[in-house]
């Protein structure tokens, strides 16, 4: 995903217009979006004896924490289902940059008196 800021100035306004429904075409993605990242935690069952009361940890277990921070708790995320929410986080990550880059061209468009 290129993340980088581009200066829009320069570029024909009908360059800018085919570039955003490009853009708008890869928003289709965004069914199966997920937003917020994955994060591994290890866990302590509390049960006496268990070798994690010795300091060796069970997991590491993987959990979905949603974006923005605060937007739920930390959702175990099942083996069977890593890859999945994997790629679905990804594809939240693309969708934001896709949304942030048509707003700057449509911002653009606007300095240009074009927008529509
Ligand atoms: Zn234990």
């Amino acid at each position: 995903m290129n993340t980088h800021k581009t200066d829009w100035s320069g570029v024909a306004t009908s360059t800018l217009l085919a570039r955003r429904g490009r853009l708008v075409a890869r928003l289709g993605e965004a069914e199966t979006l997920l937003a917020g990242s994955l994060v591994e935690q290890t866990r302590r069952c509390g049960r006496a004896g268990c070798r994690c009361a010795d300091g060796e940890p069970h997991g590491p277990y993987v959990y979905f924490a949603p974006k923005p921070a605060g937007r739920g708790r930390l959702r175990y995320v099942p083996a069977a289902l890593v890859e999945v929410v994997r790629r679905c986080v990804r594809t939240g990550a693309e969708v934001e940059a896709v949304l942030a880059e048509i707003s700057a061209i449509n911002a653009e468009l606007l300095a240009r008196r074009e927008l529509r």
